[in-house]
């Protein structure tokens, strides 16, 4: 393990699930580190799909990307994520990344909300083919308050255990409500 970061601890397994020439979504563009992630992995013959509601996300991504040289094999949209349905098709996704909250260094009034994250998951999920992987970064106090990882942590427990395998890890000993790092692999 590269380092004790949420992200770090998700892209170990991301990198496990995604092959070359595979398609991914990033359904939380912010800074673009998960939309590198995935464009490196897929390589010139796949695909990623990025989504954010914020212009500025988009301006980030896109000069990470090609800072990092990355294949040209994104594409970016302005677009929330409860609308990926719209874009990709259903069991054709190896990989979904959500990284919830605002955007570091950026207009936090624009952060992820229960009422949009909870139906964005729930659509995204039959995108993924079976085998896929969905990642999902939670966060919560501060100004982020405790709504929206209540209502993820609710609805994915729900989910038929013969469908999704739904792995909830923990920071055990770390105090002032470290982030949920979630991995939901699709069975069947
Ligand atoms: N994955 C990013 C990275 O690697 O830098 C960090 C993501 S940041 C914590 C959360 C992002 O979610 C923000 O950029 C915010 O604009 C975006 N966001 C908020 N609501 C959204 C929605 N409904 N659809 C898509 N993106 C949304």
């Amino acid at each position: 393990m590269k380092s004790s970061k949420i992200t770090d601890w998700c892209h170990h397994f991301i990198a496990e699930a995604v092959k070359e020439g595979d398609l991914c979504a990033d359904a939380t563009m912010g800074n673009g580190h998960d939309t590198v992630l995935l464009s490196k992995l897929t390589g010139p013959s796949g695909h990623v799909f990025a989504f954010d509601i914020q212009e500025e996300a988009l301006n980030r991504t896109r000069l990470l990307l090609h800072t990092s040289d990355c294949p040209d094999n994104t594409t970016l949209l302005l677009k929330t994520h409860t609308e990926m349905d719209t874009v990709l098709k259903p069991s054709s996704v190896s990989c979904i990344t959500f990284n919830f909250g605002y955007l570091p260094g950026g207009d936090h009034t624009k952060a992820t909300t229960p009422k949009t994250s909870v139906p964005a998951i729930r659509k995204a999920l039959p995108l993924l083919k079976p085998g896929g992987l969905m990642s999902l970064c939670i966060y919560s106090g501060k100004d982020t308050g405790f709504a929206e990882k209540e209502a993820i942590l609710q609805f994915i427990k729900t989910l038929s255990p013969k469908d999704y395998l739904v792995l909830k890890t923990e920071y055990y000993n770390r105090p002032n409500h470290p982030p949920v790092p979630v991995l939901i692999y699709r069975l069947r």
